[in-house]
């Protein structure tokens, strides 16, 4: 892992953290894409999300125009549609999103009753594990820990944790006093039996009960969330002053997503509702009193999707740059240019802390 700082170079209104160092890091460790995502079986998770879809769609018929889920703004554009649902482009922060959408409620009781879901944990969790585990959570482990190192005795607050392995590691190192869950998606029943661990089932619940944490980890949801701004104000109400946020999600500004757009397998509704633009994170943040002071785009996995998703469909019509660089070049200069996308924030993959440095806003 190569750690490298540039200044920030935000442009745009509200940019509390124009002027000030913004760490960048590069990471290489040779994860591919079908180490974490087999085909046959995310092929067989796609077919079932796109038949829970079907068997619930009166369920998701009623849906509701929602602002952009970035800056708060309404000013849209039609991108593409996706197993029926229609993403939209924000014409202020860039970020892309779904709208109109299903209401919350109607979202929440569709993921908890999804088979494609319950595939997820049940197969395509269980086939990648080791490789999740080694190049995914370790990882993300030591990058937290050495986040919070300064910290002391600090407290954890991990917001819907997606994988155990994650908290299993950060307990078992025992840096933390004190590590909380808070509306796990996965099963933590086993976890829940440590000590330092707790789970909470709801934001209510871990507000009501006074918790105050110094580090917040929110992995991979802020893409999923059925209401971004309510995830993130309830977050950051239980985070004190000057405490970290360690954040994970998928921007629509990396390179897979700008090529492939909605033939994406990274987009896949109504898992992947909000596909904020780096400025839409940085308003986002911003508005709930946040400042950046780490930012990455450490993704090492977009040229390959992008070479596997043309492979799989020789239709798809490239640019004639991107189809010179993806059809008529070797590895070496795909994995050369999947480098300049993490030097240059142009990987999907995003990854940052923050700093809360006061009380968010309040709605959009
Ligand atoms: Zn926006």
């Amino acid at each position: 892992m190569i750690g490298c700082g540039h200044n920030a170079s935000w442009r745009g209104k509200g940019t509390p953290d124009e002027g000030t160092f913004v760490k960048r890091v590069v990471v290489f460790d040779g994860l591919n894409e079908f180490a974490v995502r087999p085909r046959a079986t995310f092929d067989e998770y796609i077919a079932l999300l796109q038949q829970d879809i079907a068997t619930h769609s009166g369920d998701l018929s009623a849906r509701t125009s929602v602002p952009c889920p970035g800056c708060g703004l309404s000013g849209i554009e039609h991108m593409f549609t996706k197993f029926t649902f229609v993403y939209v482009r924000c014409t202020s922060c860039g970020s892309i999103f779904v709208s109109p959408r299903p209401t919350p409620s109607a979202l929440h009781a569709f993921m908890v009753s999804s088979r494609a879901r319950r595939f997820w944990s049940s197969t395509v969790e269980v086939e990648t594990a080791r490789n999740r585990t080694q190049s995914i959570m370790h990882p993300r482990a030591a990058w937290v820990q050495r986040g919070a190192s300064d910290l002391h005795r600090p407290v954890l607050v991990d917001l819907y944790t997606k994988y155990p392995t994650f908290l299993e590691i950060v307990n078992r190192d025992g840096m933390f006093s004190r590590i909380v869950s808070v509306e796990p998606v996965a099963d933590l029943r086993d976890l829940a039996r440590s000590p330092a661990l707790q789970v909470l089932q709801t934001l209510r619940d871990a507000a009501a009960g006074g918790l105050t944490a110094s580090v917040l980890s929110a992995q991979e949801c802020l893409e999923r969330a059925e209401d971004p701004d309510l995830m993130m104000r309830s977050g950051a109400d239980l985070l004190q002053d000057g405490g970290l946020l360690f954040l994970t999600t998928v921007t629509c500004g990396g390179f897979d997503l700008q090529v492939l757009g909605g033939r994406s397998k990274n987009v896949l509704p109504p898992v992947h509702l909000n596909l904020l633009s780096l400025e839409g994170i940085r308003r986002f943040l911003a508005h709930h009193g946040f400042q950046i002071v780490e930012l990455s785009t450490p993704g090492q996995l977009d040229v390959e999707i992008v070479t596997h998703a043309v492979a799989e469909d020789p239709d798809i019509v490239l640019p004639p740059f991107v189809d010179e660089l993806i059809r008529h070049r070797d590895r070496s200069v795909h994995q050369a240019f999947q480098q300049f996308l993490q030097e240059a924030l142009l990987s999907s993959h995003v990854r940052l802390v923050a700093r809360k440095t006061r009380s968010g806003g309040g709605t959009g």
